[in-house]
Order: structure tokens, then C-alpha cells, then sequence
């Protein structure tokens, strides 16, 4: 080989490298500058190297060909990424939007717990900057008290980091629950909380809050006014009831048979409106939380017996068979006996007026030590259990979740049993939560209901109420 065409190879050689190498930078220089003017300074590059040998001239016009397709290339995955990008900006301020301007507070957290968003209402109502809530712990700053304003355990807590969430979960909080501000004042709310799932892993949670004050102080309102109506309508009532007691004794002079029939409905029409304005008024004092609740030795099982023995008529009438078993020497009860016979009678009345003729009606107490079971439960102290059965209608399964709620009455008995406000259930419960007892049922639609109640021979709570 010549020394020139070696020369040459050299040259040709060394263009290559260096165009590549320009390549590397152009494509760099491309990006930033744009298409049109990497494609300027290509064509300046080229002109200047039109004095070369055509060879040398051809490889340098491949690689910037090159080069320009592949930066075309590039050009348009970044105007793309960059239109997309935009896009995602702009989604991204309509949801920040529409957060902002949601009425509810909304507060999300990491699967760790920690606060990674918090809208302009939950900023409001919590009292925290979302920038200083920020990668905080989720229960340090959402604080939430219990009905009893005790702070919520931190296993109960909505926003606790480490649930094994393997599918969306949604969880509601009744407006019994508080929310504690940054300066530890509180407001009552209701709230909703979804964990994030992600991958079929726990990615966070969501929590949707209100706040409940004006709804709680009209609720309020309504439950004085029908605790003051009640309290004010007993008065009348009572009156009818002893001048109807005085008529039918033949006080003021003697009746005919047809006047004492008649004075004998006048007495006991009275006597169920007593009952619903006493109910009314009981119902309004659980909702103050002014229900009075008194602590006194409590035979069980002679205040079941007068029950049991105000129901025989009734039982006779509607052909039902009762079964009773109680335990001999049960230990009386530290509790309220008027309360609690409430309780006795609400189950018992219930279980004789949902059951069919020839049905069977079964009343059981017995005595039960901690660690044992109650039916489906362990006991956890020393307690008095109750069980009322029947082989009655029944509850439909898919409004059990009510049974306990003001007013509840279920379908399949509305038509059957017209006599009935929804309020007795509702009472017993707040009457055995009081008395620190526990009740809940099982009930199949069309074979019958059992109500379990467990009263502690001690409760653990002090009275309260007026
Ligand atoms: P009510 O005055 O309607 O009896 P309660 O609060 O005592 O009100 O009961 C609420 C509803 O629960 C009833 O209307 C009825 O639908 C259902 N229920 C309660 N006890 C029984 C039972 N033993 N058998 C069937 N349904 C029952």
C-alpha cells in the first residue's frame, strides 16, 4: 500500500470517528436545540467537509443521515413525552381542583401510615397545614375519639399503616365518632375510609371525613322537644287514667255493663298511649345520655317471673306454649330493676307477639363464670345469662344489620303484627349497654329468633344520667 492511500485510509478513518463522535454531541445538542437547527448546523458541517474525497464525503453524509433520523426520531418521542407530560399537568390541577373544592375533608395516606395528601377542607376542619402534615404519621395527626371520648385504639384507628388489605376495603365511622383538632378541640363526624390497593398490596388509605356539628345540634333539638312533648302529654294522660279507674270502680255511682265495656277501652287505649309516651320519653333520655340508671340488688329471676306472668293472657290468646328454665340460686344482679325489666319484657312481648299460634316460646337464665361460653360467645366476667327464643317469623337476613336502629321494624311483620314502634329493641340495647351487658340474636326467616342477652353481676361502669 502507498504511503498516500495510506494517507488516506487514515483520514478516512479518522473523519469517521470524529463524525461519530459528533453524532454523539449533536444528538445531545439536537434535543436541546430542536430539529431545525441541528438540521443548520448538519448541512454547515456537511459544506464544510465537501472538499474530502468522495469516499470520506459519502461516509460523513451516511452517518449524518443517520444521525438526522435518529434525531428526528428522537424529536418526536420528546415532543410526545412533553405533550404528555402537559396533559398529566393538567389532570393533575383538575384533580387538585376538584379536591379543593370538595365540601368534605379528604386525608390519604402511604402504606406506611404517613400523610401524603390533604385537601382544603381537611386543612379547615383539622386545623394542620398540609405541608407540615405532611410524611406525618396518619394517627398522630387524624385523632379520633370514641362515643365516650376516649381516644380511638390504635388497632381501630381507620388510617393505622400495616392492614393486609388483599382487597378494596371500605369502613364507616357513625357520627358518634369525634375528630380532635390540631389545638385538641373536637367536633363530632362521619366518615368514610377506603384502603388503596395496589398489585394486591396495601398502598395506603383514604379517608372522607364531615363534620357533624350542626346535624348533631338539630338532632339534639328534635330529642328535646319530643322528650319535652312526652313529658308534657303524661300529665293528661295520667288524669284519664284515674278518672277511668274511678268510673269503672262505681266510685261517682254504678255503670251498666255496656258503659263499663266501654270505659273498659276508653282505660286500656289510655293505657297504650302511657306506654308509647313513656317509650318516647325513655328513647329521647338515651339520646340525651341522661338516662338514669340506678344500682340496686336485682332478683333475676322473680322479675322475669312477673313479667312472664303479665304475658299469660296473651301467651293463652295466641295459643303459644312457653318453656322456662332457670338456674336455682342465680346471684342477684347490681343493676336497675325497672330498666331491666324493660329489657325482660321488650324480648319477652317480642317472641309472644312475632310467633305464630301453636308456636313454643323458651325463656332460660342461667349463671355463667368468666371463660365459659354463652351460645356462640365467651364470657369475659361473671354474668347472668338470658336467652328468649321462639319459633317465630323470623327476621330476614338482609335487615338483621337494623335489628338494633331507632324505628326498625321488619318487613315480613309489618303486615302481620300492626301493634309495634320500632323503639323496643333500640331501648334494650342502650338498657344492657348501660348496664355494661352484651346482647345480639340469631334469627332464621320463617323458624325463629333467639335473643341472647349477658348481664355482669358487676358492671364496670358508674351510673350517669339524671
Ligand atoms: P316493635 O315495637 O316493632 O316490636 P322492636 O324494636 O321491639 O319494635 O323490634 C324491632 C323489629 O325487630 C320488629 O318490628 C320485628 O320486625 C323484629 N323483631 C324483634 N323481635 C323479633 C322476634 N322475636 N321475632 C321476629 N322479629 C322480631
Amino acid at each position: 500500500m502507498s504511503s498516500r492511500s495510506w494517507e488516506a485510509e487514515r483520514r478516512f478513518l479518522f473523519l469517521c470517528l470524529f463524525a461519530f463522535g459528533l453524532a454523539d454531541l449533536f444528538l445531545l445538542g439536537f434535543l436541546a436545540l430542536g430539529f431545525w437547527q441541528g438540521f443548520d448546523v448538519a448541512l454547515a458541517m456537511l459544506r464544510s467537509l465537501s472538499g474530502l474525497g468522495p469516499l470520506a464525503l459519502g461516509g460523513c453524509a451516511l452517518a449524518v443521515t443517520g444521525l438526522l433520523i435518529g434525531t428526528a426520531r428522537y424529536r418526536s418521542a420528546f415532543l410526545q413525552f412533553a405533550r404528555r407530560t402537559r396533559e398529566l399537568e393538567k389532570e393533575k390541577g383538575r384533580c387538585q381542583a376538584l379536591l379543593t373544592s370538595l365540601g368534605d375533608g379528604v386525608v390519604a395516606t402511604d402504606e406506611k401510615g404517613r400523610i401524603m395528601l390533604m385537601n382544603q377542607e381537611a386543612e379547615i376542619l383539622l386545623g394542620w397545614k398540609a405541608e407540615e402534615a405532611h410524611g406525618k404519621s396518619g394517627l398522630s395527626v387524624v385523632r379520633i375519639d370514641d362515643e365516650k371520648g376516649r381516644s380511638l385504639a390504635r388497632g381501630r384507628h381507620p388510617l393505622r399503616p400495616g392492614k393486609t388489605a388483599r382487597a378494596k376495603t371500605v369502613f364507616s365511622l357513625l357520627p358518634t365518632f369525634y375528630l380532635r383538632r390540631k389545638d385538641s378541640t373536637r367536633f363530632p363526624m362521619v366518615a368514610t375510609c377506603a384502603s388503596v390497593v395496589s398489585e394486591g398490596q396495601a398502598a395506603g388509605a383514604v379517608l372522607v371525613f364531615r363534620d357533624m356539628t350542626r346535624e348533631k345540634e338539630v338532632d339534639r333539638a328534635k330529642t328535646e322537644f319530643v322528650g319535652l312533648a312526652s313529658h308534657q302529654l303524661r300529665t293528661p294522660l295520667t288524669a284519664v287514667r284515674w278518672y277511668a279507674d274511678m268510673l269503672l270502680a262505681g266510685i261517682p255511682g254504678a255503670v251498666n255493663d255496656k258503659q263499663r265495656e266501654y270505659l273498659d277501652l276508653l282505660y286500656q287505649s289510655n293505657q297504650r298511649m302511657v306506654e308509647l309516651v313513656d317509650a318516647f320519653l325513655r328513647v329521647s333520655r338515651i339520646d340525651l345520655g341522661t338516662l338514669a340508671f340506678k344500682r340496686e340488688q336485682v332478683d333475676v329471676v322473680r322479675s322475669m317471673r312477673a313479667i312472664l306472668q303479665e304475658c299469660r293472657p296473651v301467651l293463652r290468646l295466641r295459643g303459644l306454649h312457653l318453656k322456662t328454665r332457670f338456674t336455682p340460686s342465680l346471684p342477684v344482679l347490681q343493676t336497675d330493676q325497672k330498666l331491666l325489666e324493660i329489657v325482660f319484657d321488650n324480648l319477652v312481648s317480642n317472641a309472644v307477639k312475632y310467633t305464630p299460634k301453636s308456636g313454643t316460646v323458651t325463656v332460660v337464665l342461667e349463671g355463667k363464670r368468666a371463660g365459659e361460653r354463652a351460645a356462640d360467645r365467651a364470657v369475659r366476667r361473671a354474668s347472668v345469662f338470658l336467652t328468649v327464643s321462639d319459633t317465630g317469623y323470623g327476621i330476614p337476613f338482609h335487615q338483621q344489620n337494623q335489628v338494633f336502629t331507632k324505628l326498625f321494624r321488619a318487613d315480613n311483620v309489618i303486615g302481620k303484627e300492626t301493634s309495634g314502634t320500632g323503639l323496643g329493641l333500640y331501648t334494650t340495647k342502650a338498657i344492657v349497654d348501660q348496664a355494661g351487658g352484651e346482647i345480639w340474636f340469631r334469627s332464621e326467616e320463617g323458624k325463629g329468633t333467639a335473643f341472647y342477652v349477658l348481664l355482669p353481676l358487676k358492671a364496670e361502669r358508674s351510673p350517669k344520667g339524671t
